[in-house]
């Protein structure tokens, strides 16, 4: 059998959003399941379209889920170059051919003319079909009036890796444009062409597509080239409503969720199951994983939903599972500024305390602060708990001189804390929700924290009384 090469064609007319990655990832899959090539091909013939640095937000996009690519625009390979803008004399090569074998045609009208034809054929009920209206005598092809496909109107059977048997009539078959009129060939040309010379074998694409397979046929068969494998993924859908997730519909940038601190390990869980599992209740795949068992035969047909709450339970999986240093290296851009003079092992010792609780490495700062600098004292969160609004200052700073004196004698072990403050507890016969809530304000000035033997443990006692001082001073003063 003939190497898998898979290709990503996106053109370069906006962010990638997971949808259009989720047709990378299904690419990437089924060609390094069997040890392929995946190639990257920037498609950027609709000049009116394409978008400054889309290219390197696609680039950007594919890098941070590590979906690497064998060749590409960057990187080179042997069947380049791989940006269609540069490849204009292989399509008009081709498309000479198509003329020389009478299946291509200067299209003679004017936009005017064409919008009579179709408004007549709209007034009669028929459908407009170009390839009634063809000349009678071609012209000379010079480069400044579009080209079109002579098509031979058939009925089709084909096979789609996903969708299954498929088939169209004659009526999805008509002359359509190859060579627009600025040089440019289209989609509907160019990627046949490149497919063909790369050696595409999997043609993996999204459903807007499917309707124009018929036409694709035709060519395919004027041309004399062998159709590919195609594979048509369901469509990814919003969360809230069943329609198409589109940037329209508000699908974040894919980059925006790297940004926030969602690890590629979770993003690409979270795309690989939109429309496919492994027929187990398995979640969690790493990329290696999918690698070895994704097959498109598992695709479903059915649409699939984008879910952002599944993708931060994803995240919040990985934050807690995988290795600490693999974990450390991740949130390096994320800690505080006031992190960064502490060392690597003190940093670890914060992250493993607030990791249970961390949905995204952007978090970070706000559940972590406090290990890093003193707060400004907040009287607020001592006002707005429930427990302790309801005692006088004068109560609230007996129990902080308490517990002072009790942390004093403490060595500040895990142990010894729990030991010394358990104690406390029975003394001042105060509720942990109010002793501890009280100390955990004190000393992090946040309402809420990680367990608070761990907190004062790591935050050590010259850091901790001092802040309980602190707050007792405030409150004496107040
Ligand atoms: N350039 C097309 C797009 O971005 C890709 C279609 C394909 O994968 O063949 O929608």
């Amino acid at each position: 059998m003939e190497q898998v090469r898979t290709r990503f064609a996106p053109s370069p007319t906006g962010a990638l959003h997971a949808g259009a990655v989720r047709t990378a990832l299904f690419a990437y899959l089924v060609a390094k399941h069997s040890n392929g090539k995946f190639i990257l091909r920037i498609e950027d013939t609709d000049q009116l379209r394409n978008v400054d640095n889309a290219t390197q937000n696609i680039i950007d996009s594919l890098k941070y889920l590590g979906l690497n690519w064998d060749e590409g625009p960057d990187i080179g390979g042997s069947f380049g170059p791989y940006t269609q803008s540069q490849r204009l004399d292989i399509y008009k090569s081709w498309a000479n051919k198509l003329i020389t074998d009478k299946r291509a045609y200067v299209d003679p009208y004017s936009k005017e003319e064409l919008e009579a034809l179709r408004t007549k054929a709209k007034t009669q009920k028929k459908p407009f079909l170009f390839r009634d209206h063809r000349p009678t005598k071609f012209e000379t092809w010079n480069g400044t009036k579009p080209l079109r496909f002579l098509s031979e109107p058939k009925t089709y059977k084909w096979n789609d890796a996903i969708m299954g048997n498929l088939s169209s009539g004659p009526e999805s078959i008509d002359d359509f444009i190859i060579i627009k009129s600025d040089g440019f060939p289209t989609y509907n040309f160019a990627h046949i062409i490149d497919d063909y010379l790369m050696k595409i074998s999997h043609v993996i694409r999204s459903q807007e597509f499917l309707p124009s397979v018929p036409k694709f046929l035709n060519l395919y068969e004027a041309l004399n080239i062998q159709v590919p494998i195609m594979a048509t993924p369901p469509q990814v859908l919003n969360e809230n409503n069943s329609r198409k997730l589109s940037k329209r519909e508000g699908a974040k940038q894919l980059l925006e969720y790297k940004k926030i601190g969602i690890l590629p390990e979770a993003m690409i869980n979270m795309i690989a199951s939109l429309g496919w599992n492994d027929g187990t209740n398995n979640e969690i795949f790493s990329l290696e994983q999918l690698v070895k068992i994704f097959e498109l035969s598992r695709v479903q047909r059915s649409g699939a939903r984008f879910s952002e709450q599944r993708l931060l339970w994803l995240n919040g999986y990985y934050i807690r599972h995988l290795d600490e240093n693999q974990l450390l290296n991740k949130v390096k851009s994320f800690w505080p500024k006031s992190a960064t003079k502490y060392s690597k092992e003190y940093k670890l010792k914060v992250l493993n305390l607030i990791k249970e609780r961390l949905k995204y490495l952007d978090e970070i700062p706000k559940l972590s602060e406090f290990f890093f600098s003193d707060l400004p004292i907040n009287n607020q969160l001592i006002l707005k708990n429930s427990s302790l609004s309801k005692l006088k200052t004068s109560e609230i700073v007996d129990l902080l001189k308490k517990t002072k004196a009790s942390l004093m004698k403490s060595d500040f072990s895990i142990e010894n804390l729990t030991e010394k403050l358990n104690e406390l507890l029975k003394l001042t016969n105060q509720p942990p929700a109010i002793l501890f809530s009280l100390i955990r304000i004190a000393t992090t000035q946040s309402p809420a924290s990680p367990a608070i033997f761990e907190t004062l443990n790591v935050l050590d006692k010259d850091r901790s009384l001092k802040r309980i001082d602190a707050l007792i001073n405030n409150l004496s003063e107040a």
